[in-house]
């Protein structure tokens, strides 16, 4: 039997990246779309296609009871959740499964556990992860809150259990400050999330954000397919990516994925995973999990030739991974721009009409968008519109591949941030690889 026709439950160029994979396997597709997106490329592309209702994500692409009944009224037989939306939604994964419908991600319990984040680096520090100095879990008492900070040290971090999108987090730098932060990253997280539970960790001066993409059968194997390093961020949101991390050697590589990738063995982890460390004087510090497929995984397809989304259906199918770890290899370079429809330089959004569109091509470059000519960006949704992926067999040729594939793309009609990209890949810390999760705001701050 196996999986024949799988909604996606997403929009843009993830839907699309999930129709891809699933017609190269022969696989039909379903796409489920808001009244602002009936004119996307991954809705003319699907082989069905339904309306789940308005514009706001709330009532079409968070709308659980309008997935089901499309996916029954076309028999789909899988739901892909992509990111964001109901990806990370424990709940909307159960409920998928209670419809005989499998679900291509984690296991629900998974899920539930790494989304609160107390409870994750509860399990991450039990199955041997290094964690960042803190509180050991949740407090709510100041008195105790104090005495936590004191031990740690300021500055110390006050993190919501429930965060995400860097909301409900607040830098603390002494103690007579102690107090007043922390309620209002409290008050933050209720509004946010509707849950104010918080935790304390050591704020870190100056890492770099390196994560790693596991990958489990849900049956106790599983992988690990390198790093990513997501350090040039800008309000907590990625910007560049790029695998392998240019501080990371060969036998680093080796040792941390390797108890990554025990720790998904010994959880029975299904699916793609991705574990997001700090890293400051080279030491790794776990700071969350992702239960998803992440924006940046084409950097690790790049090097690893593993097409992940792929092997995400696969395992929801009941299949083995395709690949061992032994036979996994590391090769060459990849780097991402995450291209928005925005201001390159104040951000702000840039929704409207594409009047021309022309993508970058050649060796080594992957465009994953559903831009084309006279399609209008909707003003609803996530400003970002492409990704350009550029593989080089050295990081220096990567980013001369880059440069290239960059001054090629036209985008007209609105405006991009393509110019920041151009003038990011030009620097000499970017060239030179010497970049931690402070650098780009620190740049943008002296552009200025
Ligand atoms: P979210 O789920 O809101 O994205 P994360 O825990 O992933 O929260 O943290 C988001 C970002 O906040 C990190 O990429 C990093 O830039 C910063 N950050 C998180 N924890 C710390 C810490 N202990 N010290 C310094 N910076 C941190």
């Amino acid at each position: 039997m196996g999986i024949s026709r799988i909604l996606i439950a997403n929009r843009g160029e993830i839907a699309l990246r999930i129709h891809r994979a699933a017609h190269e396997m022969g696989i039909e597709t379903v796409a489920v779309h808001s009244t602002a997106d009936a004119d996307a490329m991954h809705v003319r592309l699907a082989d069905h296609a339904v309306c789940i209702g308005p514009p706001a994500a709330s009532e079409s692409y968070l709308n659980t009871a309008a997935i089901i009944s499309a996916a029954e009224i076309t028999d789909a037989d899988a739901i892909h959740p992509g990111y964001g939306f109901l990806s990370e939604n424990a709940r909307f994964a159960e409920i998928v499964e209670a419809h005989g419908i499998a679900w291509i991600g984690p296991k629900p319990e998974h899920i539930r556990t790494m989304g609160d984040k107390v409870a994750a680096k509860k399990t991450a520090g039990a199955l041997g992860l290094p964690l960042v100095p803190g509180s050991d879990g949740a407090v709510s008492d100041f008195d105790e809150m104090r005495a936590v900070a004191a031990e740690i040290g300021y500055p110390v971090l006050a993190k919501a259990a429930a965060g995400g999108g860097g909301r409900g987090m607040k830098v603390v730098p002494s103690e007579d400050q102690l107090e007043s932060l922390v309620r209002q990253a409290m008050n933050e997280a209720k509004s946010a999330f509707g849950d104010d539970t918080m935790y304390l960790e050591k704020y870190l001066g100056n890492p770099r954000h390196i994560e790693f993409q596991v990958f489990g059968d849900g049956n106790g194997n599983a992988i690990h397919l390198g790093e990513r390093d997501c350090s040039l961020q800008r309000r907590h949101q990625k910007v560049f990516e790029e695998a392998p991390s240019p501080v990371i050697t060969d036998e680093e590589r080796a040792r941390m994925g390797g108890i990554v990738a025990d720790a998904m063995a010994a959880m029975g982890y299904r699916g793609a995973g991705t574990i997001e460390f700090l890293w400051e004087n080279g030491e790794f510090y776990f700071i969350e999990m992702n239960t998803r497929l992440q924006v940046e995984h084409p950097v690790t397809e790049a090097i690893t030739g593993v097409d992940l989304v792929r092997e995400q259906i696969r395992v929801a199918d009941g299949k083995a991974l395709s690949v061992s770890q032994d036979e996994l290899e590391f090769k060459g370079h990849a780097i991402e721009c995450r291209i928005n429809a925005e201001d390159p330089f104040t951000f702000a959004p840039s929704p409207g009409e594409v009047t021309y569109y022309h993508a970058a091509g050649g060796m080594h470059v992957r465009v994953d968008s559903g831009l084309y000519a006279g399609y209008r960006i909707p003003p609803y949704y996530d400003s970002m519109i492409a990704k350009l992926i550029v593989y080089g067999r050295t990081r220096e040729g990567c980013l001369m591949r880059l440069r290239r594939a960059l001054e090629e793309t036209v985008i007209e009609g609105i405006k991009t941030n393509i110019p920041l990209h151009e003038e990011l890949v030009r620097e000499p810390d970017v060239i030179s690889g010497d970049y931690t999760i402070k650098w780009l705001e620190e740049w943008l701050a002296k552009r200025e």
